[in-house]
């Protein structure tokens, strides 16, 4: 069975005595055998306080996004290596808020995706339609076209890296989600992208579900047959709900 993954994205959310209660709920609750593996997505300056607080957790860390540059003169970037050093093991790229916000193209994304699998990170790699279109049909268009870039620039040692999150953007932080048939269709359709490239890769590969999960819903989404657990916003920044959702998973 592939293995499931719970991350957890703070987003430019917490403080250092909030993530501190976080970090405790979520490593107390969280066995080093459980089937489900857990992540937590933190802010750069948190890094230090998530590997002091999970270290030997079983909980995996890491950040939200990361240069596409190796090093040297890019001013506020922070580079793969720089996460390593806090032994991060995996990074969000690609989410949507990146792309809208900071214009990041889908080959800058892809190159973010190379750097991290360079320094032996897990990238996640977020691609989704927005509302528009969504509304004009063209899901699986716009899906194929966000791939692609990480097709041509990782060969499939590196590929067998990648945890996919599929993010419809109309569903984050919405509380709307698409019902659990419909997202198991994109799964699907994600999936069979992934096995053009390789069968194995498509076997292999987990494929994630973001955008308003909660402990509520968790359970349906998880349950489809192509959704191998959730990149979780909003509710990941309470424990109780956040862990609510891993045991759905
Ligand atoms: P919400 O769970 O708050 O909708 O956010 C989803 C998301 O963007 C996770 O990356």
């Amino acid at each position: 069975m592939r293995q499931h993954w719970v991350i957890g994205n703070w987003k430019m959310n917490g403080g250092l005595a909030a993530n501190q209660t976080l970090l405790a709920g979520v490593r107390a609750a969280a066995g080093p055998a459980a089937p489900v593996r857990l992540g937590v997505c933190a802010p750069f300056p948190y890094l230090l306080q998530c590997q002091q607080a999970l270290d030997g957790s079983g909980v995996v860390w890491g950040a939200q996004d990361l240069s596409a540059e190796i090093g040297g003169a890019f001013t506020g970037e922070v580079c793969g290596a720089m996460l390593t050093d806090f032994d991060c093991g995996i990074v969000i790229v690609g989410h949507s808020e990146r792309r809208l916000y900071h214009g990041e193209s889908e080959v800058r994304v892809a190159e973010k995706a190379l750097r991290a699998v360079e320094n032996g990170i897990r990238p996640v790699f977020c691609i989704g339609e927005t509302q528009d279109q969504h509304d004009a049909g063209e899901t699986e268009a716009v899906l194929a076209r966000q791939l692609m870039p990480l097709f041509a620039l990782l060969n499939e040692t590196r590929l067998a890296m990648v945890i996919v999150a599929y993010e419809p953007v109309w569903a984050i932080g919405t509380g709307k989600t698409p019902t659990p048939e419909d997202a198991q269709a994109v799964h699907r359709f994600i999936r069979a992208r992934l096995a053009d490239h390789s069968a194995a890769l498509a076997e292999a590969l987990p494929v994630i579900y973001g955008g308003s999960v909660k402990s509520g819903n968790a359970a349906s989404l998880f349950a489809q047959p192509d959704i191998d657990g959730g990149l979780i916003g909003g509710a990941s920044l309470d424990a109780g709900e956040f862990l609510a959702i891993a045991k759905a998973a």
